[in-house]
């Protein structure tokens, strides 16, 4: 058995290989660039390249690959041999300064969003040497960023970067007011739980559906669904066990701290939760894990499923993204301390949060709308899409006596007593857990619940850093210039909580009431991604990436663009293999059953002529009405589908959400009521009994 400590980060050109590998100034060098966002210097990169092409190919490499998060929603790679040919039929194994930090690609098949048409279809990737490069299958992978010839960001990486910078002068402008004159730097660090599905790999290949769109489009319930909740937390199936024991092992060489796995509340449904780490890092990490789980499961006979409602009825998958900041000494800027009504400076970066979740509640939504995530939000077990706060009893208490203007009290520490006498005391914790809350401080945290279990996370980062960016130089301006007292620091604490207190509920979020509720408070509240799409290129949003240099208003333009094309292709994909699946598979499957008994009944009665044959005739004509019913649906989706053709993508989406999406509702509960009639031998896919309680 491989000890963690000597696998942990094997596959890795960390800062312990650099160090080891480096000559000394251009390992300090190096390091200046990661931790302070120095430029690198260019002399350096071949020294650089030169030692990780070394460390690669010791560790069997022998290729390398320019690594990228190109706006697909995946990411991409091209390999290259670190193969130079010298002559006389030979070559040596090279690796550049150069290669390490330039690569040239093709943009033209990436999306753009209207960029390339004006600029160049060359597209460029640029070394971020702010991620550690790494080894898989073989190749040296370079994480880098992504951009057209003239500089715009085609990518999620550059504003996450740029993002980053924003928060942390930000942060820092506030620190130095308090009077903190060693802090270098303010980080965003992530963690990100992982939300997925593991099922039978032959169930995944026979279902079109699975297979094309990654959830099913058809599917009466199973008999027992996630009602009994005995699966979350249970105890893990064999091969699931081993599988998460693999990924394990798989994660940690690539340096990604899996740290967490248990069952989720769904049949088949499991999580894995990483420590948190600085936010580029984590998108990274994140992108990985879910790559190595997807190409891990078929060895293990399974198919893995991030998409993020896979079935009907059952819960769905999210991804919670834990955010918060901390100095380059690694403390926590959100950590409230013993006394949170006296720590000014954590009640000043809380109102920053509370005033940026206010103020940017539709970027937040946007930041989470894909056709996928939209089939999971407001499903009754995943947040509504309304953004909200939950502070939790104690600091909620505190922020409304502020509010209020009236004496603040901390809180002492509670214990809870078990009731049993040997067992120790256990400190109750000072936020309760409101699960239905789609954004929630959790100690020393927040938790971003909204986030769909197939997205990169880098999006909803982006908005989040650059919007409580805005909101500490907005503190940072004013304190500057009234002056920083104690007083006028109590001003904009008190000022802002009350400004920004309808963003603040601790309810059930879940519940009707509350969709009222924020209605009635102004809290907006788009269902579908084509209506949070609509809303990204306002002017605010607009101005609060340009202030922040975080994308310019033709990156917005292009990726609001994007976000409207996707959305219409998966629904297009997904009403074409409704259709497929419905002529070339049950409606034939259905024909030949009824087929079936309608001889069986011809037989029995030519034999017994005075024979009563109730059931077989009943289902024979129940199922031949549905037949009829199922052939018009199917009729209605074509023409729908054949209507959106000619539309451009903005228009096609909110078509597909107002005219198709009803179509496709239709089409499938007529088919889901054949599924129940029809003898199990003839339903041609598996069912969703079969399939979430195999494994
Ligand atoms: P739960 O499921 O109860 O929310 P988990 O332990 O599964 O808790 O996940 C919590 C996540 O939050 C982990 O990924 C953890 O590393 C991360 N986390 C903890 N502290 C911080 C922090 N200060 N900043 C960002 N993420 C954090
Ligand atoms: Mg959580």
């Amino acid at each position: 058995m491989e000890k963690i400590s000597e696998i942990f980060a094997s596959q890795v050109f960390s800062e312990d290989v650099m160090r080891e590998r480096l000559p000394k100034e251009v390992y300090k060098s190096l390091l200046n660039t990661i931790a302070n966002g120095k430029e690198i210097d260019a002399g350096i990169a071949d020294v650089v390249a030169g030692a990780m092409k070394d460390w690669a190919i010791e560790h069997g490499a022998t290729h390398f690959t320019h690594w990228f998060q190109p706006l697909t929603g995946v990411t991409a790679e091209k390999h290259d041999a670190f193969l130079s040919p010298v002559g006389h039929g030979k070559a040596i194994m090279e690796f550049s300064g150069k290669e390490l930090i330039k690569g040239e690609s093709d943009a033209s098949s990436f999306p753009s969003g209207g960029l390339r048409a004006t600029f160049e279809a060359r597209g460029y990737t640029a070394w971020d040497p702010a991620s550690y490069a790494f080894i898989r299958d073989g190749s040296l992978y370079i994480p880098t960023a992504f951009c057209s010839y003239t500089g715009e960001a085609l990518d999620t990486k550059t504003p996450l970067l740029r993002s980053m910078d924003a928060i942390n002068n930000a942060a820092l402008r506030i620190l130095r007011l308090f009077g903190d004159g060693v802090t270098s730097r303010v980080i965003p660090s992530v963690g990100a739980e992982q939300e997925y599905f593991l099922i039978d790999e032959e169930d995944f290949k026979a279902r079109r559906d699975l297979f094309y769109c990654g959830r099913t489009l058809f599917g009466a319930p199973a008999v027992k669904g996630q009602e009994m909740d005995d699966h979350y937390f249970g105890s893990l199936p064999t091969k699931v066990s081993a599988y998460m024991h693999e990924l394990d092992l798989e994660l940690w060489r690539l340096g990604i701290s899996a740290k967490t796995k248990h069952n989720e509340a769904a049949p088949s449904q499991h999580e894995l939760a990483p420590i948190f780490c600085t936010t580029n890092i984590a998108v990274d990490n994140n992108l990985l894990t879910m790559e190595v789980m997807r190409k891990l499961a078929p060895k293990y006979g399974m198919a893995c499923i991030l998409s993020e409602k896979p079935f009907e009825g059952m819960s769905g998958s999210g991804k919670h993204n834990n955010w918060s900041l901390g100095t380059d000494a690694g403390v926590n800027l959100f950590k409230p301390g013993k006394a949170p009504a006296d720590n000014k400076q954590f009640l000043l970066f809380l109102a920053a949060v509370i005033k940026a979740v206010d103020e940017y509640q539709d970027l937040l939504r946007i930041s989470t709308a894909t056709a996928g995530n939209d089939c999971r939000l407001g499903g009754g077990e995943a947040p509504p899409s309304i953004i909200s706060v939950y502070l939790g009893d104690d600091l909620d208490a505190i922020v409304h006596s502020i509010i209020e203007g009236s004496a603040v009290a901390n809180k002492k520490k509670k214990y809870m007593s078990l009731g049993v006498s040997s067992m120790p005391k256990v400190r109750q914790d000072t936020t309760d857990r409101n699960r239905t809350s789609p954004f929630a401080f959790t100690g020393n945290k927040f938790e971003f619940r909204m986030v769909g279990a197939s997205q990169n996370i880098a999006f909803a980062n982006i908005v989040l850093n650059t919007a409580v960016a805005s909101a500490l130089t907005d503190f940072a301006v004013e304190l500057e210039s009234v002056g920083f007292s104690e007083g006028n620091l109590d001003a904009i604490i008190a000022r802002t909580f009350r400004e920004h207190k309808r963003i603040l509920f601790s309810g059930n979020s879940y519940s009707k009431e509350w969709e009222k509720e924020a209605q009635a408070r102004g809290l907006s509240n788009f269902k579908t991604s084509p209506e949070a799409y609509a809303h990204f290129t306002d002017e605010k949003n607009v101005e609060l990436f340009g202030k922040f240099g975080v994308m310019s208003e033709a990156e917005m333009r292009s990726r609001r663009e994007i976000f409207f094309g996707n959305y219409r292709k998966v629904k297009n994909i997904e009403a074409k293999t409704m259709l497929e699946m419905t002529i070339r598979d049950f409606i034939p499957s259905v024909s030949k059953y009824v087929g079936v008994l309608s001889e069986s009944v011809g037989a029995r009665l030519s034999v017994l002529p005075s024979l009563e044959l109730s059931a077989e005739k009943d289902i024979i004509e129940r199922l031949s009405v549905l037949l009829s019913r199922t052939y018009a649906a199917y009729n209605e989706l074509l023409r729908a589908e054949n209507n959106a053709v000619k539309k451009c993508d903005e228009e096609a989406a909110f078509y597909y959400k107002t005219s198709v999406a009803p179509k496709m509702e239709a089409l499938r509960r007529v088919v889901d009521e054949m599924e129940v009639l029809t003898a199990r031998e003839y339903w041609p896919v598996p069912t969703y009994g079969d399939i979430t309680f195999k494994i």
